[in-house]
Parts: structure tokens; sequence; C-alpha cells
């Protein structure tokens, strides 16, 4: 059973020794971080967001994190799968007290190339600013996501340690539904009985479906009067879950060029919104904000993580529309996206990367 130390939002007093901040500073104590970063080069791998974005993690927090790191001799930096427009947003070396920068630099070509072998995804290109440290630490902020149901340690490397191609590669692994243009008259009912903005027709006439906004809940098959749009029995879930595999893959894959025990996992489950800090927006949060959490065991803290984010906390003008998702079954994450977020995890573990049993130590 892996450790997961936790840091909850709870207070008892209006004093700032109670509140979060002060708590996370116990907690990267706590993580030991010490005896591993001395003299090493380390790598804070985050989303510093996008656009006017303002829910991914505060500046403050990823300076109390770099200030132990250098405290204990290391030398650390941040960086993302872009960094610009991250000033805009507070991610700078002034405010963080360590450089800021592109994982595979400035021209985007700076990696090392591996290769698996999962359906159409062939080519892992591990950014050169991973691979190049000796100390990971994955820093991510836990939220929803459209295509994989939810988003914290693992899509935080397998979709921004790595090249467009790479992240190319996994988003091609998605595909979706099943339509004949040959039996379509292109009425479109299709598209007016889409309640998610989920499908269209291009330019040229091809029905297209955003797997992102898609929730399976098929109306547009049943509207359709030629049949042209079908799902099979279980062609949604395969798909969906093949996004998460290729996730778990690149994952081992960046993971595979660290020394054991060379990464630490913190996951900032605060301002929990519906879709990726990709998008460069900010909705409300789903659930009352829940603390942080660390471990070295990316199978346990993503699985702490879901766990700790349930339907019945679910504050609805978090959702488009204020739904309260009822009607529906599955994690808060599933009902949202229509998508099983475990199944990340089970692909983690088959891989040998963790285990899902894990213990809660609280840090107060
Ligand atoms: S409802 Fe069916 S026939 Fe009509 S546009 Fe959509 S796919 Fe084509
Ligand atoms: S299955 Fe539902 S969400 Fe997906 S495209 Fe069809 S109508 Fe839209």
């Amino acid at each position: 059973m892996s450790e997961v130390l936790f840091s909850s939002v709870n207070f008892s007093k209006y004093e700032a020794g109670h509140t979060l901040p002060a708590k996370f500073e116990r907690l990267v104590k706590k993580m030991g971080l010490g005896e591993v970063v001395r003299g090493k080069i380390v790598a804070i791998k985050m989303h510093v967001g996008r656009g006017i974005g303002f829910t991914t993690i505060h500046p403050m927090f990823v300076k109390t994190l770099a200030d132990e790191i250098k405290a204990n001799g290391g030398k650390p930096y941040v960086c993302d799968q872009t960094v610009e427009g991250a000033a805009s947003r507070g991610y700078t070396q002034e405010a963080l007290g360590c450089p800021v920068v592109d994982v595979c630099g400035v021209t985007g070509k700076y990696f090392y190339p591996k290769e698996v072998n999962f359906k159409s995804f062939k080519n892992v290109d591990v950014a050169g600013h991973i691979m190049d440290a000796d100390v990971l630490i994955d820093l991510s902020h836990v939220k929803g996501h459209g295509v994989c149901g939810f988003g914290g340690a693992c899509k935080n490397l397998a979709m921004g340690a790595v090249t467009d191609r790479t992240r190319g590669q996994i988003h091609g692994l998605e595909g979706l539904i099943d339509w004949n243009s040959e039996t379509c008259i292109r009425c479109k009912k299709c598209v007016e009985s889409c309640n998610h903005n989920a499908n269209s027709f291009d330019d040229d006439g091809n029905y297209k479906v955003f797997l992102h906004h898609c929730t399976n809940c098929q109306h547009c098959v049943m509207v359709c009067p030629n049949g042209s749009i079908s799902m099979g029995d279980n062609r949604f879930t395969e798909r969906f879950a093949d996004f998460q595999k290729g996730m778990a893959l690149c994952t081992q894959k960046v993971l595979e060029g660290f020394a054991p025990g060379h990464v630490f996992y913190i996951n900032f489950l605060t301002n929990i919104t519906a879709i990726c800090d990709c998008w460069g927006l900010s909705t409300p949060a789903l659930v009352p904000d829940i603390g942080i959490m660390a471990s070295k065991d990316i199978v346990a803290i993503e699985k702490a993580s879901i766990d700790a984010i349930k339907i019945e906390n679910l504050l609805p003008n978090g959702v488009p529309g204020g739904d309260n998702l009822s009607g529906k079954t599955g994690h808060l994450f599933e009902r949202l996206h229509g998508k099983n977020p475990f199944v990340q995890l089970d692909e983690l573990e088959k891989l040998g990367l963790g285990e899902q049993q894990y213990s809660i130590t609280e840090i107060n």
C-alpha cells in the first residue's frame, strides 16, 4: 500500500499557519526531497495555463516548492509544453525564483525519441528539458478532461512532457462515431439533437465528432432517419479507453528516464474545474476545494485524488447550464464527460508504475 500525504484546505483558526500555503510548506518538507535533490537538476513539470485562465496552481505555491529544493542544494526550473504568455499569469523567474522554460526548448524541437507500438501510436518524443533533469517533480492541477474524464499527474506528463507529434498521436487514438457518407442525406438532425456541440459537418459535407465534447448520449444515433450513424456496442468505450491507454504508455516512457526514487508527485485539488487548463479559460469549481496531495506513487496519488472528488459535493454552477448531473451513473467526471476516468489508473498499474491501494497521512 502506497502512502499519500494530504494537506486539507480545512482550517480551525484565522491564522496564516493554519491555512493551505503554510500546510503546503510542511507537506513539502515531509516529502523526502532533501536527500534526493542535493546537487541535482530538478524539473518541475506543471501546467502554467493559457489565455485568461486563472485556476492553475498559484505561483506562490510553486515558489514555496522551488525554495525548498534550493534550500536543499538542488537547482530547480519550471517547465511546460509552452510558457508563452505564462508571465501574464504570474509565472516568471522573478516570482518563482527559478527559470521558466518550454519543455522542448523555444524551437519545440529539443526531444529524445522513443518508440512504442500501440495501434497508431508509435513515437514518444520525450521533451529535452524533462529528460535532462536528474529529478522530476510532477506538479499537477487536478481537473476534469473532456477526452479522458480526469486530468492529473498522468496527463501532466503524457500530454505535457512530450512533443506536438506525440500529443497528436495520442489524440489520434480517439476515433469515435462511424458515419455512412452514402446513406446520409445531410438533414443535420444529428447536429440539432446534440446538446454538447460535439458534432458538425465540415465544408466538404463530412460529419465530424469532437470527442472532447461528446458524452456518448447517442441522441444523434437515435434521431438519424437513415441509420447513418452508429457506435457499435462497445465502440465508444473502447476508443476513449485507447486514449487513456496511450497516455499511460507515454507516461511510462517519460518516467523510465529517471532513477528509482527520483520522481515526486504533487496533486493540487483546488479550483477543480470541468475542463483542462489548455482551454485558456476558468469556470467555477465543480466541488469545494479539497487540498493538496503528495506521493512517490503516481497510481496511488491519482486514485486518492479521484476518490476525493465526490458527486455528492457537486456545485452545479461548475457545469454548463448548472446541470446537477442527475440521472447519470458513475464518478462525477464520468457523468460529466461520459468517459470512465479510472481506465488510466488500471493501465498505469498494469505497466507496473504503482498501485491503487493507498493510505492517507494527513499533514496539518
Ligand atoms: S441525422 Fe443522419 S442523415 Fe441526417 S445529417 Fe445526420 S447523419 Fe446524415
Ligand atoms: S453521442 Fe451525444 S454528445 Fe456525442 S455527438 Fe452524438 S449527440 Fe452529441
